[in-house]
């Protein structure tokens, strides 16, 4: 077992779950990052929408960071590996372009939260903030730490 990574020393929480949890976000993430697959699905959304936004939260590199922020975006398989046959081919069509933010949400949850369910609990976080309010006696926000 030399040279693999420990995933046997999980804190309490999720201990089944996570190991092979883990694994199989690493292959998704490693996947990610291989084949033209993504190129295309950047290449599609630039034509379709001339920016590159994410497909959640509406999020542009490009308008926050200028230049520097330019055709950065995430590409997410809305299809987990586990759900595809051996030597299933893979499709633009299944690629979700997301910044890292939404990415990481939708991969800290088991299973995965679909782009779907990551739109609704973007839309339902947005929908409960508290409006702001410049009344002095009003309460702090709670510091997390
Ligand atoms: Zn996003
Ligand atoms: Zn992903």
């Amino acid at each position: 077992m030399e040279g693999l990574p420990d995933l046997g020393q999980e804190p309490e929480s999720g201990i089944e779950e996570a190991p092979e949890g883990r694994i199989l976000t690493v292959v998704h993430r490693r996947r990610e990052r291989d084949g033209r697959l993504v190129d295309e699905a950047k290449r599609r959304a630039l034509k379709r929408d001339g920016k590159l936004v994410c497909q959640a939260c509406r999020f542009d590199f490009a308008r926050s960071y200028g230049v520097a922020g330019a055709g950065i975006i995430e590409c997410h398989h809305t299809r987990p590996l586990h759900t595809l046959a051996p030597g299933e081919i893979t499709h633009v069509s299944d690629l979700a372009l997301l910044c890292a933010n939404c990415h990481r949400v939708v991969h800290a949850s088991r299973p995965w939260l679909t782009l779907m369910q990551l739109r609704d609990a973007i839309a339902s976080a947005v929908a409960t903030l508290p409006s702001l309010s410049l009344d002095a006696d009003a309460e702090p926000p709670p510091v997390q730490l």
